[in-house]
């Protein structure tokens, strides 16, 4: 074995992310694609929050913050919590974006052997971090609807599950739990004891209901939220946890082992974030999401989404990579569902571009809907 090979862990080993690295290889030699593969809402960072950054840089906010974030922000954001949640013991803290919060529940609280359910398809990551504790992930499909079937989630419930991972809005089909799937699925955790962890990113792309969260239903749940999407500054990397106040102590003295904490002139500027409404752009999104469901569905079979950016057709013909690259040939760039999913029978279309964008690639999908 040759010495550097050697030096890499067994942990990160299996890891595989050559299929989007094909698929961005790819991308790289497409000369003005229509690119619908995008993760990150394509407005840009509001004005006064952009000021704000500016400022805070020039005023000398450069230094670390506090561990747990800069007391104006969490202030803020307890207050806000404690109205929505009115319970004592939940506690935030400001972490180094979505990805950092997600990160320190798993090395928190996960112990090698543990099981992690979560749902398939499933954002890219969750898979990677629990086996990078040394979890067992579990993957449950919810094909073809994307709701959580109850009953196979008992099921799945074994003397080892630690923790169960939900996403709503979700990456990558835009589907919403109900309102029942979200009580059933809190209430179940808490009978077992089992930790519910919900990553709220996609929470203000709630396009048709007021985003309801398993908190509400169980006091227990530790809650992933950021400011990535909602303000477009994914770059910044500005995240928040809240849940139980011991396990909220814990996540915050392993920030300090990892982390440190978040970038101090963008916690500054997220404390102006939280005055910016931001319903004009979700209005938006709702408009394209209704256009392209519209133009789509007497050609593809779609899931219509709750919220996010982002659908989930079902592939008209042929596996993820054949369509994908039928796709680039004509321009397009969308994402195989195999990415996501232990399936390999949908991709993901964002629809966090233009309207001039969305048509082109709407042309472009419908064309390419026979082989
Ligand atoms: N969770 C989900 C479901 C996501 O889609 C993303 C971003 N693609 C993240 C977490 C990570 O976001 P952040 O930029 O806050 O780390």
């Amino acid at each position: 074995m040759p010495l550097m090979d050697s030096w890499i862990a067994d942990r990160t080993r299996n890891f595989d992310s050559s299929g989007i690295r094909r698929m961005f290889d790819l991308a790289a030699k497409m000369d003005d694609p229509i690119n619908l593969s995008i993760g990150q809402p394509d407005f840009d960072v509001p004005q006064p929050i952009k000021d704000r950054m500016v400022e805070a840089v020039e005023d000398g906010f450069n230094g670390y913050a506090l561990t747990q974030g800069i007391p104006t922000l969490r202030e803020k954001l307890q207050a806000e919590i404690d109205i929505e949640y009115g319970d004592p013991d939940r506690k935030v803290f400001v972490c180094s974006g979505t990805s950092g919060g997600l990160f320190l529940s798993a090395l928190s609280m996960i112990n090698p052997g543990d099981e992690v359910i979560f749902f398939d398809p499933y954002f890219v990551m969750y898979p990677a971090l629990v086996e990078l504790v040394g979890g067992v992930p579990v993957k449950l499909s919810t094909y073809p609807d994307f709701q959580i079937d109850l009953e196979k989630l008992e099921e799945a419930i074994t003397d080892r599950t630690k923790m169960i991972i939900v996403n709503s809005p979700s990456n990558p089909t835009g589907v919403c739990y109900s309102e029942e799937v979200v009580q059933e699925v809190a209430e179940l955790a808490e009978r077992k004891g089992i930790c519910l962890v919900s990553d709220e990113i996609y929470s203000r792309f709630s396009m048709d209901d007021r985003h309801l969260s398993p908190a509400s239903y169980n006091k227990s749940t530790v809650v992933i939220d950021g400011f990535s999407k909602t303000y477009a500054m994914t770059g910044w990397r500005v995240g928040y946890v809240h849940g139980p106040s011991e396990i909220i102590d814990t996540m915050i003295k392993i920030q300090q082992y990892t982390f440190v904490c978040a970038p101090h002139p963008a916690q500054v500027a997220s404390v102006k974030a939280m005055d910016i409404d931001i319903t004009p752009y979700i209005d938006t999104y709702r408009q394209r999401r209704d256009f392209m469901v519209e133009e789509l569905k007497n050609h593809y079979d779609i899931v219509k989404p709750g919220g996010a950016f982002y659908l989930f057709p079902k592939l008209p013909w042929g596996t993820g990579q054949e369509f994908v690259e039928r796709a680039i040939k004509n321009n397009l760039m969308v994402i195989p569902g195999s990415i996501f999913s232990d399936h390999d029978t949908h991709f993901r279309i964002s629809y966090a571009v233009d309207e001039a964008m969305l048509e082109r690639g709407i042309e472009v999908l419908k064309r390419i809907v026979t082989r």
